[in-house]
């Protein structure tokens, strides 16, 4: 879309920030921009900041849930045959 120059009035992109034709700033294209800039700075964090947790959470969760599980099971066991041999014994006497 085309619009004119606040200062000279030649016709000059929107989007554009400044025109090219005397240097003025334009107001609608440099705002446009910035917000552009500032979305893909966003944008840019936002990948920082995700994938280094998700990819975290996929080499830690899976081993750390196994490891859990078996303690959780060995435990379970443990105590299951050390009240079974206990409980043996205080027979046995
Ligand atoms: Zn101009």
């Amino acid at each position: 879309m085309m619009i004119y120059c606040e200062n000279c009035h030649a016709p000059i992109v929107e989007d554009s920030a400044k025109c090219p034709y005397c240097g003025a700033l334009n107001a609608v294209g440099g705002e446009k921009q910035y917000m552009e800039q500032l979305y893909d700075i966003k944008k840019d964090v936002e990948e920082l900041s995700v994938s280094p947790v998700r990819e975290y959470r996929r080499e830690i969760g899976k081993p750390g849930c196994v490891i859990r599980v078996t303690v959780l099971v060995t435990a379970v066991l443990t105590a299951c045959v050390g009240l079974l041999f206990f409980w043996h014994k205080m027979d046995g006497s």
